[in-house]
């Protein structure tokens, strides 16, 4: 017999899944609103002009291919420091940060979830309910037990910032607490500045280990403002992981781009941290690959390009916003009496549209329009041609 004849086939990825669907549909209108990545509005993903002139420049200089330090070139982990903490900050200046390239945000969170586990393996991690897919199997696959922490709220479409306060208050010291840094996914509810200045403090009351996941900075108001989390826990004085992805930033999402960032006590404690962390990349994948993290550095170290780079978000954020008050928008239009406008307040790619899972498969079988049995639908995947239609098939399958 077979060496695999006792593998069992692995459950599907549920969004991977719905992409197949999509795929095989044949209807021209439809819709595939379940993917996880910004579309323009002529419905592709964009190659920002940005990384195009940086990419360029590369091509033309044809540099060597060695190999990469164990944690990447240190231009780029001060490019991802700048843009986390803020150029000539106190963190940035201190050398109590280190910062490695990963491969994309998953791969910095997975780094992260593999340092902490040698740190201390019988912490247990926190994740929010609900929250990204991958946080839970990551993080179980790095030997830890996950829990959730109470999040969102559907009858205010918001967080339940109480539930979720009073829960961390009662954790465990040495608890890991995986926080959205903005732009929640799946939900859209982020915590206003206020609460987030209650995490901070509940986090050191209770010795908490915060691991931030920045995976849309620049998606809700902007860079610096998508940073509020970051920049109080800053302040703090803690100690805590961050974990950055350029995936959709700088639309560069099979170049694997982004990074793990430890902010440690002091200079000493992060020359320890890092030898650690270079350990766990070192038995992973060796170092990180050249071209994704050249053509960030590159970009955010121009100021010409950076520039560029920050209108071109801006661009993306902004017809994300103009897609969510469309939306809301047309499902008045169309008569529909539910109250929508709570599309418009929450932020980053994704909203909760309350769907029931019914009403997503109505979508499906009646218009082609496919959403996460959760309700999650991303809202750049709306454009100027489609956003009548999905009006139009929303406001059909909730009257
Ligand atoms: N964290 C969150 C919350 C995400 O939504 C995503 C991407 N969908 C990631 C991390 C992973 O990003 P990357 O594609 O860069 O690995």
């Amino acid at each position: 017999t077979s060496i695999f004849a006792a593998v069992e086939m692995a459950p599907r990825d549920p969004i991977l899944g719905l992409n197949e669907a999509f795929n095989a549909d044949t209807r021209a209108t439809k819709v595939n609103l379940g993917v996880g990545v910004y579309y323009d509005d002529n419905g592709k993903i964009p190659l920002l002009a940005a990384v195009k002139a940086a990419e360029k420049a590369r091509l033309e200089a044809m540099p060597p291919r060695g190999y990469q330090p164990i944690e990447g070139p240190a231009i780029y982990g001060q490019a991802v420091q700048n843009l986390l903490f803020g150029a000539g900050s106190e963190l940035t200046e201190s050398g109590r940060v280190v910062t490695a390239q990963a491969l994309g945000g998953t791969g910095a969170l997975r780094i992260g979830a593999d340092f902490l586990h040698r740190m201390n393996p019988n912490a247990t991690v926190y994740i929010s309910d609900p929250s990204w897919e991958n946080h839970r199997a990551l993080f179980e696959a790095a030997g830890f037990k996950v829990e959730n922490y109470p999040y969102y709220d559907p009858t205010t479409r918001g967080v339940n910032f109480a539930a979720m306060k009073a829960f961390l208050l009662g954790l465990e010291a040495g608890s890991i607490i995986v926080l959205h840094a903005c732009c929640h996914n799946p939900t859209g509810a982020d915590l206003s500045d206020a609460q987030w200045g209650e995490v901070v403090e509940a986090c050191r009351e209770r010795g908490l280990v915060p691991f931030l996941d920045m995976a849309y900075q620049g998606f809700a108001e902007g860079i610096d403002q998508d940073a509020v989390a970051v920049n109080l826990f800053s302040a703090s004085g803690l100690q805590f992981f961050v974990s950055s992805s350029f995936s959709k930033s700088f639309s560069l999402y099979g170049e694997r781009v982004g990074a793990l960032s430890i902010v440690t006590a002091s200079k000493e404690e992060a020359g320890r941290v890092m030898s650690q962390l270079k350990r766990v990349i070192r038995t992973n994948y060796s170092n990180p690959q050249i071209h994704g993290g050249a053509i960030v550095a590159a970009v955010l170290s121009s100021p010409e390009l950076r520039q560029q780079w920050e209108d071109e978000l801006a661009g993306m954020r902004d017809r994300i916003r103009a897609m969510r008050s469309g939306l809301v928008e047309q499902l008045k239009a169309k008569g529909v009496e539910q109250d929508f406008s709570f599309v418009i307040k929450q932020r980053g790619m994704f909203s909760y549209t309350g769907l029931s899972a019914a009403q997503v498969e109505q979508l499906k079988n009646d218009f082609g329009i496919y959403a996460v049995s959760t309700g999650r639908i991303c809202l750049a995947a709306l454009n100027s041609k489609n956003i009548g239609y999905v009006a139009e098939a929303i406001a059909a399958v909730v009257k």
